[in-house]
C-alpha cells in the first residue's frame, strides 16, 4: 500500500541519518532518485528520496508529509544513488551533504532539471538585412547578428551569449528595435553531441605506448591500470587510443583532470583528435552552463566528458571507461565539507561499474604504486620521452657558495641569459607568490604577523598590502615598524620580486609572472597559458599552477629558485610531494626537439634527496620513500583519519577531542593506534584555535568500525556546539 510506504529522504543538512517522510497523498510514490520538498524545522528543504521503507522508528502518525514531489522521473539512477552512499559511509559524512555536493547548484536548489532558458534569436526581417553596411556603421551589431544568424532558428542562450559577447545586451537593444531580433523563453535543450573534423593525424605509437595500449586493451571490465610514463612519454597520446575504442562503441569516457589540468591546450588536443566536442565540467561554468553539461552526461548522449574534481559524481548511464590524468594531484582531493579524493572514487564507481580505468602520472602517489606491488593495479610503464623528445639535463646550484641576490644566483642567470640567446624560453618557478614572504624591522627586529592566525604577512608590493596567505586578512604595507617605527624591509622573495629582478636583469626581453594574483580575472588564466605556449614571453615566473601538465613547445629552462622548502619537512610525505613538484616542473623542459636543461638552487646541495632524485629519477625516491614507510608504519601501509576541531577558544577545541579520544579508548587495540589531541601544525587560522587526533590503523575496517560508532556520538554531544569539527579519512594534510 503507498499509504503505509515511507520514503527515506536524504536532506542538506549536517546529521548522518537519513529522515523519514510518507508521500504527498494522493500521488504515485516518488521513486529512489527523484527530489521532493519536504518540510524541515520550520523550513521547506530540497530532499533526494533514497529508498522506500515500510516502518521508521517514529510513530506513523507523527511522520510529516512531502510537500511537493519535484521530479516525475527518477533524477539519478540506482548507479549514482549507491555512489553518493558509497561516499557518505567511506567518509563518515552526511548523506545529504554528500547528495548535494553531487548534484549541480540549480537542481540542488530544487530547479527542474530542464530548465525554462532566456533565448535570443533572429527574425524573419534579418535574413534581408544589409550585413555590409551594418558591419561599417556598427561593427558589434554585425558581430551579434551574424553569430545569431550561424545559431540558426533555434536562437542561442543568452547565457553562452554571454560568455562569448560580454556586453551583447546593450547592443541587442540596437537591434531589438529594428525589428532584427527577438527574445523569448524556452525548455532548455536536449544535448545535441558536436561532431567536428578530425584535424590531426594520430602519431605512430613507439614500443612502449603500443604494449601499454596492448595492455589496456585486455579488458573492458573493471581493471586499475597505473600508466606511469615520465613527462612528454607521450600518455595522453596513448588514452586517446583507449578512448576512441570505447567512443566508436558508443559509450562514455570520464576523465577527470586537475583544477587547472583542463587547459585549451587539452580541449583541443581532444577536439581535434577524438572529432567530438567534449562536454566539461569545472568550477569556472555558469550553474545553467553546468546543469546543461550535467545533463548532456545524464543523457548518455554526451561520450567525452572532462571535468575537475567533482564531475566524478555526474551520472553515466553509458560508461565505458574512466581516465583519472595527473593521479598523484593534490586538487583531486577536497580539502573542506566533504572531504573525499575523487581518484579513489573514481576507482570505487569503475568497479562498481565494472569499467576499466587509467591512472597516469609521471609522478605516481606511492598509494597507487603499493597497489601495483600487492598485485591489484597493473603497472604499465613508458620509462621514455615520446618522439625524438630527450629528458633535461638536471644540476645543482649551491646558493651558499654563489648566493641568490633577489632569487636569481650568477649561474642562474648565466644560464638564463644563454637560453635567450639560443632563441629558447626559460621557466623560473617559484611557489611562493607576493614580493616576499615577510616584513622584519631593521630596528628591533620585528616581524609582521597576522592578527588572527599564527603565520606571517606576505609583501604584496603591486597592491601595496600585506596579506596573510591563510585567512585571507590584509592591511595596507607601510615603511616603517608598528612597534618601533624604524624603517621595515621585506626579507627573502616571492614571484613579485622574482620578477622584477628579471626585469631588470634582462631588458628587452619580455617577462610573463603566472600565478593566482596575477590570473584572477576570469579567462586570464586560460590567456596566459595560451600565450606561454605561443611563445610570448621570453621568461615565465610562476607557482605550482605553472608546473602542471603544460607543453610549451619551445621551452628549454627551468630554474627552481628555492627548492629547500621540502628539504626538511615535518609531513611524512614531504619527500614524495617535494620530489613530485620538481620532476612535474622539470618535465616542462626540451619537450620537443632542443634539449632541455634544469637548475635547482640549494644551500643543501650535500643533501642526500639530490642524489638519490638526479641519479636514480622519481622511481628510486618513491622506492625508497616505500621501504621506509613499511618500517615506520605510515600510510599505505596504515590508514589514517584524521579528526579536526577549531574553537574560539582553545580549550574547546581540545574539550571536544578528549570526548573522541575517551571514546576510543575503549576501542583501543593493537589495530589502532590513537595520536594526540594536539594542537594543529598552525594552531591558531582566522581567529580559531584548532586541534587534532590522529587515528591509525593497519586494516581499513577497523578504522571504518569506529568512526562509524565515533560520528553519532560527536555529533549529539554538548561539546560538539562550539566547535568547528571534520573527520578526514585518508587525509592528504596532517594539519
Ligand atoms: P604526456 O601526456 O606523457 O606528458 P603527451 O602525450 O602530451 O605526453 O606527449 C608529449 C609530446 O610528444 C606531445 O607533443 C605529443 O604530440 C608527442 N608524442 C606523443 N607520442 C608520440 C609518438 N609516438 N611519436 C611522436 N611524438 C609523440
Ligand atoms: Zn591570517
Amino acid at each position: 500500500m503507498s499509504d503505509t510506504s515511507i520514503l527515506k529522504v536524504a536532506v542538506n543538512v549536517p546529521l548522518s541519518t537519513a529522515f523519514d517522510y510518507r508521500p504527498l497523498a494522493g500521488t504515485p510514490l516518488p521513486e529512489p532518485g527523484a527530489r521532493v520538498l519536504v518540510p524541515f524545522g520550520r523550513r521547506q528543504q530540497v530532499g533526494l528520496v533514497l529508498e522506500h521503507a515500510d516502518s521508521s522508528e517514529i510513530p506513523l502518525e507523527k511522520l510529516r508529509r512531502c510537500s511537493q514531489l519535484l521530479d516525475a522521473r527518477p533524477l539519478l539512477s540506482a548507479n549514482d544513488l549507491w555512489l553518493i552512499r558509497f561516499t557518505s559511509d567511506y567518509y563518515h559524512h552526511p548523506i545529504g551533504e554528500v547528495a548535494a555536493t553531487a548534484l549541480p547548484a540549480l537542481l540542488r536548489h530544487g530547479k527542474a532539471l530542464h530548465p525554462k532558458v532566456e533565448m535570443v534569436a533572429i527574425t524573419s526581417a534579418a535574413a534581408t538585412a544589409d550585413f555590409e553596411s551594418l558591419r561599417r556603421r556598427a561593427p558589434k551589431q554585425a558581430e551579434l547578428l551574424e553569430l545569431l544568424v550561424d545559431a540558426g532558428d533555434g536562437g542561442m542562450d543568452a547565457d553562452l551569449l554571454t560568455e562569448t559577447l560580454p556586453n551583447w545586451r546593450r547592443v541587442a537593444k540596437a537591434l531589438r528595435e529594428k525589428g532584427l531580433l527577438s527574445g523569448f523563453e524556452s525548455r532548455a535543450p536536449d544535448y545535441d553531441e558536436r561532431i567536428v573534423a578530425e584535424k590531426a593525424a594520430d602519431h605512430e605509437l613507439n614500443a612502449g605506448q603500443s604494449d601499454a595500449l596492448k595492455s589496456l586493451r585486455t579488458s573492458d571490465a573493471f581493471a586499475a591500470f597505473l600508466l606511469d610514463g615520465v613527462t612528454g612519454s607521450g600518455k595522453t597520446e596513448v588514452y586517446l587510443h583507449r578512448m576512441r575504442d570505447v567512443i566508436d562503441r558508443g559509450l562514455q569516457v570520464l576523465v577527470l583532470v586537475p583544477e587547472i589540468g583542463l587547459t585549451p591546450q587539452l580541449v583541443d588536443r581532444l577536439r581535434a583528435r577524438l572529432g567530438i566536442e567534449p562536454v566539461l565540467l569545472h568550477s569556472g561554468l555558469s550553474d545553467i552552463a553546468r546543469l546543461s553539461a550535467w545533463r548532456a552526461a545524464r543523457s548518455g548522449a554526451a561520450r567525452l566528458i572532462v571535468g575537475t574534481r567533482s564531475a566524478i559524481f555526474t551520472p553515466l548511464p553509458n560508461a565505458g571507461l574512466i581516465i583519472v590524468d595527473e593521479e598523484h594531484d593534490h586538487s583531486f582531493k577536497q580539502q573542506e565539507g566533504l572531504r573525499y579524493s575523487a581518484r579513489d572514487l573514481a576507482i570505487a564507481k569503475a568497479k562498481h561499474l565494472d569499467i576499466p580505468i587509467i591512472l597516469g602520472s609521471a609522478t605516481p602517489t606511492l598509494e597507487m604504486l603499493q597497489h601495483c606491488r600487492n598485485g591489484g593495479y597493473q603497472h604499465l610503464l613508458l620509462p621514455t620521452r615520446a618522439g625524438d623528445a630527450q629528458p633535461p639535463q638536471v644540476r645543482l646550484i649551491d646558493t651558499i657558495r654563489t648566493p641568490a641576490t633577489d632569487g636569481v644566483s650568477e649561474p642562474l642567470g648565466a644560464a638564463i641569459e644563454k637560453h635567450l640567446n639560443a632563441g629558447g624560453q626559460a621557466l623560473i618557478f617559484l611557489n611562493r607568490r607576493g614580493f616576499a614572504p615577510t616584513l622584519i624591522c631593521n630596528g628591533c627586529g620585528h616581524i609582521a604577523g597576522c592578527q588572527r592566525c599564527d603565520s606571517r604577512l606576505t609583501v604584496h608590493a603591486n597592491s601595496k598590502l600585506l596579506r596573510c596567505h591563510h585567512c585571507g586578512a590584509t592591511r595596507p604595507l607601510t615603511d616603517t615598524c608598528d612597534e618601533c617605527g624604524e624603517n621595515v624591509k621585506p626579507l627573502g622573495e616571492g614571484t613579485e620580486r622574482l620578477e622584477e629582478s628579471l626585469t631588470a636583469r634582462f631588458p628587452g626581453h619580455t617577462i610573463k609572472r603566472i600565478d593566482s594574483d596575477s590570473t584572477q580575472r576570469k579567462g586570464s588564466m586560460h590567456a596566459a597559458l595560451q600565450s606561454a605556449t605561443r611563445g610570448d614571453a621570453d621568461i615565465l615566473v610562476g607557482t605550482q599552477m605553472l608546473s602542471k601538465g603544460h607543453h610549451f613547445p619551445n621551452l628549454t629552462l627551468v630554474g627552481i629558485v628555492n627548492a629547500d622548502q621540502g628539504l626538511f619537512g615535518t609531513d611524512f610525505r614531504s619527500s614524495e610531494r617535494m620530489a613530485q613538484s620538481i620532476v612535474q616542473v622539470a618535465g616542462r623542459s626540451g619537450r620537443e626537439h632542443r634539449a632541455g636543461e634544469v637548475l635547482i638552487q640549494t644551500a643543501f646541495p650535500d643533501n642526500a634527496f639530490w642524489k638519490t632524485l638526479i641519479d636514480g629519477g622519481y622511481r628510486q625516491i618513491s622506492d625508497e620513500a616505500l621501504a621506509e614507510r613499511e618500517i615506520t608504519r605510515w600510510p599505505p601501509y596504515t590508514r589514517l583519519a584524521l579528526l579536526r576541531s577549531a574553537a574560539t577558544r582553545h580549550a574547546d577545541a581540545h574539550r571536544f577531542l578528549d570526548v573522541a579520544r575517551r571514546f576510543l579508548a575503549n576501542d583501543s587495540s593493537d589495530a589502532l593506534r590513537i595520536l594526540g589531541p594536539v594542537d594543529a601544525p598552525m594552531a591558531r587560522k582566522a581567529g580559531r584555535y584548532r586541534a587534532q587526533l590522529l587515528l591509525q590503523s593497519s586494516d581499513r575496517s577497523t578504522l571504518h568500525h569506529v568512526l562509524r560508532r565515533l560520528r553519532p556520538l560527536l555529533e549529539n554531544d554538548a561539546t560538539a556546539r562550539k566547535v568547528r569539527w571534520s573527520i578526514d579519512v585518508d587525509p592528504i594534510e596532517l594539519f
